[in-house]
């Protein structure tokens, strides 16, 4: 696929949804398309489906009308999916997607194997926004779904420094600038800021990490218990694996925390050095080289000590390779 329209022809319904726990690059990526379909195919009616997207992405446009939850049924002409890695990773309208007359996958995950009619993955590409961006007509990306687009690549790159960026990222965020899209406030809004709990509880992972094979992996963990003393949910903990991360002499990074009795929500992230991805699959997960996930049942000691020894086996094999 070269152009969005190439898709659009004859469509009348139109339905867009991401994945679960939707990150800035998914509500970014869903939100761009809707609002330029809006704007430019105001024929096409279109909705938009998201797992309740975090209120730091209330500055873009539109966002009030995201639908939470399906209702009742459909069949759409054409159903998108952005930034979504697998099918059983769809969130909300997943019944949708089944029943669409024709379905389109827009994605940049390396573990993306293609479970659409149509299928634009871009494994190389930082962002499922940078993706759609290089579907849409330049001239027709306006400052409302600049913001959008702009803010999935904010959040997938970490702010353009993950190795994922390239020239060609630098290049989209500068005409996305042109637009006149509002960036220190994005960035420090959406992405840097945090509430003086979601600190305080950071603090407290960090304080409580544990470091294992030699300092070249660090894990920090959340119990089910110690979120609900501090009333905060996942959503609460991003930015924590990251910053575990950023430990001198750190590889592999890793953060989990208890979604439920003995369900963990695991995050990886690594130097580059390890391929995290690989370890996320192999736990029947996906994601990124630099940045992946999975959900793992056991006791925490059981998921700590299962994901550590898998990587463990990756760095031996590393080291022969
Ligand atoms: P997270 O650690 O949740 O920020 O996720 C990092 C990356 O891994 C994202 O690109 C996710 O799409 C991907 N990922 C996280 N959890 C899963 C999972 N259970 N299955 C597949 N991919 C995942
Ligand atoms: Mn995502
Ligand atoms: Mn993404």
């Amino acid at each position: 696929m070269k152009n969005i329209s190439e898709v659009l022809e004859h469509v009348k319904t139109m339905g867009i949804a991401g994945h679960i726990r939707p990150d800035g690059d998914c509500v970014g990526s869903c939100m761009a398309l809707y609002l330029y379909i809006k704007e430019y195919y105001p024929d096409i009616r279109a909705d938009v489906y998201l797992d309740h997207p975090k209120p730091i992405f209330s500055h873009i446009d539109c966002i009030d009308e995201i639908k939470t939850e399906a209702d009742g049924e459909k069949n759409y002409d054409l159903f998108v999916t952005c930034d979504v890695s697998s099918r059983d990773r769809l969130a909300v309208a997943g019944d949708y997607f089944e029943t669409a007359k024709r379905t389109v996958c827009i994605d940049h995950h390396i573990s993306n194997m293609g479970f659409a009619q149509v299928n634009h993955v871009r494994g190389e590409v930082s962002s499922a926004c940078e993706v759609l961006y290089g579907l849409f007509d330049p001239e027709k990306v306006n400052r409302r779904v600049a913001t959008a687009i702009y803010t999935g690549m904010v959040h997938d790159t970490g702010v353009f420094q993950y190795s994922s960026t390239s020239p060609e990222t630098m290049r989209i965020a500068g005409e996305l600038m042109k637009t006149g899209v509002d960036f220190s406030r994005i960035i420090d809004e959406s992405f840097y800021e945090k509430t003086y709990i979601q600190n305080q509880v950071m603090g407290r992972v960090l304080a409580e990490s544990i470091m294992l094979q030699d300092g070249k992996c660090i894990v920090g963990y959340m119990r089910k218990k110690d979120m609900d003393f501090y009333g905060v949910d996942g959503k609460d903990l991003d930015g924590i694996v990251s910053q575990l991360r950023l430990t001198r002499g750190v590889k592999v990074a890793i953060f989990l925390y208890e979604v439920e009795t003995q369900t963990f929500k695991v995050s990886l992230r690594s130097n580059g050095k390890i391929d995290v991805s690989r370890i996320a699959v192999y736990f029947g997960g996906g994601g990124h080289k630099r940045a992946a996930g999975c959900d793992l049942q056991g006791s925490m000691y059981d998921v700590i000590n299962n994901i550590t020894a898998e990587i463990e086996r990756q760095m031996l094999l590393e080291q022969e390779e």
